[in-house]
């Protein structure tokens, strides 16, 4: 890497897209799932009155004592081995001094030199095959308690801000990536997979508009030139409060930063860390105050609190704890029910309750040897389908969709067995939906009856008369010219199978 190469602007012309590699590291910040603080016992609760949640701990009194929430620490253990990373059986706490309105103490109780997690990595992979499937490392995760929240006035009446302490010592997991991360997309799936591990392992709620998952992206460019490395200068972006503004502020800097680069050749070497935050509403990024360094935080161990000293025996106390991880679940969908990589991802990204639902729906339909082909298939466009349709125009969690997993294999074994089609099938359990999800009373409730097959020998033959012109079609070689014929038999008797009245007109008239 040469920081200081000169180039000339006729050498920056030249350069294309394909001389240039995205670099991008992510800091996200979780909040852990805990009752209370990280070093009170002061609610952590979302939306109570403004300060209303605080003592003299969270607020810095002078002469109080902090005391660890173990609960928090037992999460951030919890979360770092579902990230891979080595947990430390030392850990300890450090004071990270800056003054801002929202920070009372004057520091926040972070850690500095020890962190509770060490390197780990997180696996991404596109079920589109958009971009290949790599290890992202992790570099480290360590526990710190949040801040409080300043509210500016936005009216434009310059009326003061006010100060809001509620949130200040909720216990924060910071998770730090390497800069291992290559394009705007592939961010996109890394947070993506991380929240779903965070929701699967149930340590945060990681609700984003409630602040629960924070998130700050590290980007820049290095670009060849002429067989040399040049990095751009650093900037961090702020403010990425969902994942699609993630991945836009991205893209939108790489190209910003390819663009001032062309016009004034600075390398990362030429110009400090520069924070920018991202404008959602203008879709860009904008300039914000130069970022401190490290070193400008002044950290020291903080006097109040002792090292935290972990066991391995504990450790894996709570590595057992770990029910349901997505990637595990992903094989176990593609191995044991055959689906593709893309109907399994859209099942295991419902989290586990529509998991477990899926497969109760799979099991159901393989143990009633229901002479489907692939059970798993039929499961997987159902439940994908239909119930998370349901979910979706209702609004709510496949804990409250009204029909059981066995219900609906059963209702799927009834098709399979050719009781009635898949349209009717969908009036049944549309049925079962709005009237309670009983299959037989949806079933007598619609008047679906099994057709006999004599009863289907004499439709046909109706048909076939009544229609003599498109029978001519079909025995001129316009075969799927039975698909109005099936039509018409439908509307003659909703219950009888499709498929069979196919089989039928066309025995019949002798092909
Ligand atoms: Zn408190």
């Amino acid at each position: 890497m040469n920081q200081t190469l000169e180039t000339t602007p006729a050498q920056r012309d030249a350069v294309t897209d394909a001389d240039v590699t995205l670099i991008v590291g992510l800091e996200v910040h979780v909040q852990l799932d805990t009752q209370s603080k990280l070093f009170c016992n002061c609610s952590t609760a979302y939306g109570a009155d403004a300060n209303t949640q605080t003592c003299p701990v969270c607020t810095g009194m002078p002469g109080t004592l902090p005391v660890i929430n173990e609960r928090a620490l037992e999460l951030a253990i919890k979360t770092g081995l579902a990230l891979n990373c080595k947990i430390a059986n030392y850990t300890k706490w450090d004071r990270k001094n800056y003054f801002y309105p929202d920070l009372p103490k004057g520091y926040q109780i972070s850690q500095f030199d020890k962190p509770i997690c060490g390197e780990g990595h997180l696996t991404i992979s596109d079920a589109k095959a958009a971009f290949e499937t790599r290890d992202i490392q992790i570099e480290r995760a360590h526990l710190e308690e949040d801040a409080g929240k300043s509210i500016h006035d936005e009216t434009g009446a310059k009326k003061p801000s006010k100060i809001d302490l509620n949130r200040t010592g909720t216990p924060l997991l910071e998770i730090v990536t390497k800069p291992d991360l290559r394009s705007a997309e592939e961010a996109k799936a890394f947070l993506t997979e991380l929240k779903l591990i965070l929701t699967y392992i149930d340590v945060s709620d990681c609700n984003m508009q409630e602040g629960s998952l924070r998130c700050d992206g590290n980007v820049n460019l290095h670009i060849n030139v002429d067989g040399q490395k040049i990095a751009t200068p650093i900037v961090e972006v702020k403010n990425l409060n969902s994942f699609r503004a993630a991945e836009r502020a991205i893209a939108y800097e790489a190209a910003r930063q390819l663009r001032v680069w062309k016009k004034d050749g600075l390398g990362i070497a030429d110009a400090p860390k520069q924070t920018r935050g991202w404008d959602d509403a203008n879709q860009k990024t904008t300039k914000s105050r130069e970022k401190e360094d490290a070193a400008d935080y002044r950290y020291f161990p903080d006097p109040d609190l002792i090292a935290v000293e972990t066991t391995d025996q504990e450790i894996n106390a709570i590595a057992a704890t770990i029910e349901y991880l997505p990637a595990k679940l992903r094989t176990e969908l593609m191995e044991d029910y055959s689906l593709e990589a893309y109907d399994t991802e859209v099942i295991v990204s419902q989290g586990i309750g529509v998991v477990k639902y899926y497969k109760t729906v799979a099991d159901f339909l393989t143990k009633s040897a229901s002479g489907l082909k692939s059970p798993g298939k039929t499961a997987s466009n159902w439940v994908a389908q239909e119930v998370l349709r349901y979910l979706n125009e209702q609004n709510c969690e496949i804990g409250d969709y009204p029909v059981s997993g066995g219900q609906l294999g059963e209702l799927l074994g009834r098709i399979a067995k050719g009781d009635f089609d898949q349209t009717r099938g969908k009036d049944v359990l549309a049925q079962m939906l709005e009237n309670g999800a009983n299959l037989e009373a949806a079933v007598e409730k619609l008047g679906i009856k099994t057709v006999d097959a004599g009863e289907v020998e004499a439709l046909c033959q109706q048909i076939i008369e009544e229609n003599q012109g498109v029978i001519e079609q079909i025995k001129g070689g316009k075969v799927q010219a039975v698909g109005s014929l099936i039509g018409k038999a439908k509307k003659l008797n909703p219950n009888i199978n499709p498929n069979l009245v196919k089989e039928t007109i066309l025995k019949q008239i002798g092909i």
